[in-house]
């Protein structure tokens, strides 16, 4: 690796880190006039602080009150510590100080760290009794004064610090302590800012530029008992209970563990030792170094090599005892799994830990820029309130993610598990490597590691096409349907506040984030889209970068190639405005024109009518076109849209020639046609439907059904199209049309004409759906490549259609499959379909077969069957268990505590449990509230839940009520619950009895005709 322990960040950091640091430190406008009212703004405040304190000074100076006793404000009175030297009540010393005071604008009370002072290095020591569940520390910060300032400002929260000490380390070249220059520094005083997470250090002297200093403070806190900062949690071993701790940092709680600058953009580099009893391990992003037991043997201390600079919340330490399994990667990285000794005796971290070779590889490769650390460990905690967290060289992942029983898991769990391998070991170069400067750019590394969770696939599985298949239903279409509501926002997102900063983290920067970076690397072409970021990786490795440096670095690659495309004024159109287009595609039908002009218009999409028109909205669109007819398809021309309304000459056309737009859907827009053209492309689908590509014919689906949600289009056309598909052969547009489908499901199923519409769909399944059959049970012995993934995929997709709507077949093979488990006590059911088979079971069966599920649930030890045997819980129609099974997800061990949510989720997937889930959801807001509401996203989750279901005017009373009532600070998940469930009304008012009517009359395939 060359990875020298001693300063590595110097010998690797590429780049100069003063310039790098001026640059980032800067506020990053989006346009001049957003600038200017920060700018106000901030002056405002200023003058209005200034004021307040001269007031208070004033009362303070009149009441002969000592102004330090009162504080600038209550949280800081009683913070007074030992070792803080007061001075004489109203001494000359203390009004210059109180003035000084003033001057200086008490920077604590800014949200953000003033910049004055810069970690180079932390020393932490730490000690930690899992007995009683605290640790003690002491961290000593090298620091260098960029700006004079008397006051150091850093992060900490719910930790007690106990002495504070500075020293002067001479001058910029580093000279120790006691040389000329060097010594310690009196402090004034120290005391915590609880409202903004900080810990204040007021000097007697000024620290002076270009100077370095070094910052010593002791503390210590509690292991949190909730799942963030240094956190414990628990499992069983041979009936006995075992802890463990490990820490959760991102985004803003390292300051929850040690002191420090807890800002991305104050990478340092760290030197971590740990002391604990004996009989655990720990672990840190570093290997370990030296260490040794303690003379009585009872402790042991772990000295870890020094880490390369890295942002605070990439650092990490666990302290358990698991056991692991190891492997080295080609290039001599040591990759290890811990886990539970169960689990790992079982050989259920062996995949994660084959996949995990192959990926540093590949990504080496792919990157050209090697992997920074000597190992990487996976640990597999059975709590955590993410899927997985990429710390470098230590990535954390909950077992659910990463452990897998090859005998019992299904092809999905095993690409969902791989997928976040994927992701999180991308993210060991965009991310900790190259770290986004602040939280609104989140998506430049979470948009990237999502993306190349789908190219990383590929590369393991090729046969899976994931990048060019799996991506539009899973990333694309989803993310679509939320962007496109008038609550959605932009994927940069402006964020001050640490209490905000969770919600940043939200489908839209990974999704969108994607979305993007697939549509730019297809505009640049895979070769010098590669080359581009190797340039970005090369150009910020070990430091920071906003966005502006990536729109740079790939502008210069394009132009080394002659191609001038200004990528940030493209990208600017779609990062910083929220929502997408709708292109409308149309043969030119005017006279002066020729027929083969096509007119292209642009206007933002929304779901609702609120801000349709608005005329200030435009992007520049990357718009692919291909034009054919019954028996072939013309290349497909790049078109770039930059006005409202263009016209572009394609080709010759005529009156059966149809246009294509968004080809392969690399592009994030939708697209729509004039009813002639739409047609078209239906009797082409309806007779040769190969004619048209796999992605575009799952992008007409979705297109379709959402133009028609949002009313662009009339109800019948989406329809139309998917009877084309008792002919379709391939699994993604069926994918889409499930999806499609399903998302109607929710809106129609407690209505009267409701077999209406499943009639419809289990005609369109029926053929494909015999045709297909069933899998056969035989285990595949976990054979890790799967030539065979999208014929088994459409075969679930079609037996879970079937089962779904009432295929009356599938539930008696389902119901046979449940029965045979019952008396043989064996489970024959193949594991891709299990979670259909187990969920039809319990719906259609008595109470018995509940009861032998939740048997199940409780002696499984895989972690992928217990998931969906506890999923299948949520099936019953009996709404006694469902309220017992709500009951206990919230009170029981056996339901962990990230499972709860999905519990409550799944009975609002039940027709029978909507209105149940809905009315729990409300009764529990408070604990839900309390346990899930600093993981946001996970709250955000469960609000869409529990209610995107909701569809009538009463239920629309409900939501308002419960929202003016409770919902205050939920973040943007009940408003964006309130769009869908409005949404869901308005397409009730507007669209239902059209919708009902097409069914009634719905035409055979071979006739085309519409309402
Ligand atoms: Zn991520």
């Amino acid at each position: 690796m060359g990875l020298n322990d001693s300063s590595p960040g110097a010998v690797r950091n590429g780049r100069g880190p003063s310039e790098q640091w001026a640059e980032s430190l800067s506020v990053r406008p989006r346009t001049s006039g957003r600038h200017m009212t920060v700018h106000k703004r901030l002056v405002l405040a200023f003058a209005l602080s200034i004021l307040t304190l001269i007031v208070v000074t004033a009362v303070a100076v009149v009441l002969g009150v000592r102004f330090e006793e009162c504080g600038g404000g209550g949280e800081e009175s009683g913070a007074r510590v030992p070792g803080a030297s007061p001075k004489s009540n109203g001494s000359r010393g203390e009004r210059v100080w109180d003035r000084w005071e003033e001057e200086a604008g008490q920077p604590w009370r800014r949200s953000r760290l003033p910049g004055t002072l810069r970690p180079r290095h932390y020393d932490l020591d730490l000690a930690v009794c899992m007995d009683n569940f605290t640790f003690s520390g002491e961290v000593s910060i090298d620091i260098e004064c960029l700006n004079a300032t008397r006051v150091i400002v850093l992060h900490a929260d719910r930790i007690q610090v106990e002495r504070v000490h500075v020293t002067a380390e001479g001058g910029a070249g580093g000279r120790a302590a006691g040389r000329p220059g060097g010594g310690a520094i009196r402090v004034h005083r120290h005391f915590p800012f609880p409202a903004n997470q900080m810990y204040v250090v007021v000097l007697h002297r000024e620290l002076k530029a270009n100077r370095s200093y070094r910052l010593n403070l002791t503390f210590h806190a509690d292991i949190q008992d909730e799942l963030l900062g240094f956190f414990r949690s628990s499992y069983t071993l041979h009936g006995e209970r075992r802890y463990l701790a490990v820490t959760q940092f991102s985004p803003t709680h390292a300051r929850k563990a040690f002191p420090c600058f807890d800002e991305p953009v104050y990478k340092a580099t760290f030197w971590l030792s740990l002391r604990h009893e004996s009989h655990y391990v720990s672990l840190s992003n570093m290997p370990v170094e030296s260490g040794g037991l303690s003379e009585d043997g009872g402790l042991l201390t772990q000295r870890f090599a020094r880490t390369p600079r890295m942002s605070t919340y990439y650092l990490a330490w666990a302290v358990c005892n698991f056991t692991y399994r190891e492997t080295h990667s080609d290039s001599g990285v040591t990759i290890r799994l811990y886990a539970r000794p169960d689990a790992i005796a079982s050989g259920a971290g062996d995949y994660a830990l084959h996949v995990t070779k192959r990926l540093l590889g590949f990504y080496q490769d792919y990157f050209k820029v090697q992997y920074s650390l000597p190992k990487l460990d996976l640990l597999a905690v059975p709590k955590h309130p993410y899927a997985a967290m990429e710390n470098w060289g230590l990535s954390v992942f909950v077992e659910q993610k990463i452990l897998l029983d090859a005998q019992v898991s299904s092809s999905s769990y095993r690409m969902e598990l791989t997928m976040v391998l994927v992701h999180e070991i991308c993210h060991q170069w965009f991310g900790d490597l190259v770290t986004p400067v602040w939280w609104e750019d989140v998506w430049l590394k979470e948009g990237f590691a999502h993306y190349f969770e789908y190219v990383g696939t590929d590369f393991l599985f090729p046969k899976w096409n994931m990048e060019k298949q799996r991506f539009l239903t899973d990333v694309l279409h989803e993310v679509m349907l939320l962007d496109g509501l008038g609550s959605s926002h932009p994927i940069s997102q402006e964020v001050q506040q640490a209490a905000d900063i969770d919600r940043v983290f939200d489908w839209i920067a990974y999704k969108k984030g994607a979305a993007l970076i697939r549509m730019l690397a297809n505009v640049m072409g895979q070769r010098l889209f590669r080359k581009g970021l190797n340039d970005y990786l090369l150009s910020h490795m070990y430091g920071n970068a906003a966005r502006e440096d990536l729109w740079r670095t790939l502008s210069q690659t394009m132009r080394s190639e002659g191609r001038d495309i200004d990528v940030g004024a493209v990208m600017d159109g779609w990062t910083l405005q929220m929502g997408y287009p709708v292109l409308t595609i149309s043969k030119n039908q005017s006279e002066q024109l020729s027929t083969h002009y096509i007119s292209v218009s642009q206007e933002h999409f929304l779901y609702g009518q609120d801000g349709r028109g608005n005329r200030s909205v435009e992007w520049q669109v990357p718009l692919t076109v291909a034009v054919g007819n019954e028996s072939w398809v013309c290349p497909e021309t790049l078109i770039w849209i930059h006005n409202r309304t263009e016209s572009h000459w394609l080709v010759e056309m005529d009156d059966r020639s149809w246009l294509l737009g968004n080809i392969n859907q690399t592009g994030y827009f939708r697209v729509n046609y004039d009813l002639q053209n739409w047609k078209l492309l239906i009797q082409q689908l309806h007779t040769r439907p190969q004619l048209i590509s796999v992605g575009n014919r799952a992008g007409l689906i979705d297109d379709a059904f959402n133009l028609a949600r949002a009313g662009y289009l009339p109800p019948g056309i989406p329809l139309q199209l998917i009877g084309y598909l008792p002919e379709e052969t391939a699994f993604l547009p069926w994918h889409a049309a499930s999806r499609a489908l399903y998302q109607l499901d929710k809106l129609l199923d407690r209505t009267d004409d409701y077999s209406l519409f499943s009639d419809y769909v289990l005609k369109q399944v029926a053929s494909r759906y015999h045709h297909m059959g069933w899998p056969s049970n035989v285990v595949d012995g976990g054979d890790v490549l799967q030539p065979s993934y999208h014929t088994e995929e459409l075969q679930r997709e079609l037996i879970m259609l079937a089962c779904s709507f009432g295929n009356k077949q599938c539930h008696r093979q389902a119901v046979a499959y449940i029965s045979d488990w019952i008396s043989s006590n064996k489970n024959r059911i193949p594991p891709n379909i299990r979670d259909v088979v187990y969920c039809t079971g319990v719906s259609l069966m008595d109470e018995d077969v509940w009861e032998f599920i939740w048997m199940k649930f409780h002696s499984s030890k895989a972690v992928s069957e217990k998931k969906i045997l506890l999923e299948a819980l949520t099936c019953s129609d009996n709404t006694f268990l469902l309220n017992r099974l709500l009951n206990l997800s919230l009170t029981s061990e056996l339901v962990a505590e990230q499972d709860a949510i999905d519990v409550i989720i799944h009975v609002g997937r039940n027709p029978q449990g909507r209105r149940l889930a809905w009315s729990f959801f409300r009764d529990k807001w408070d604990v839900l509230n309390a346990r899930y509401g600093e993981a946001l996203f996970m709250n955000s989750k469960l609000i869409s839940g529990v209610t995107e279901f909701l569809n009538t005017e009463e239920e629309l009373v409900e939501l308002n009520h419960f929202i003016r009532s409770s919902g205050v600070g939920a973040g943007p998940a009940l408003p964006r619950a309130l769009e869908i469930v409005e949404g869901n009304v308005r397409w009730h008012r507007l669209h239902r009895r059209h919708f009902y009517q097409w069914l009634r009359k719905a035409p055979s395939p071979a006739h085309a005709s519409w309402s």
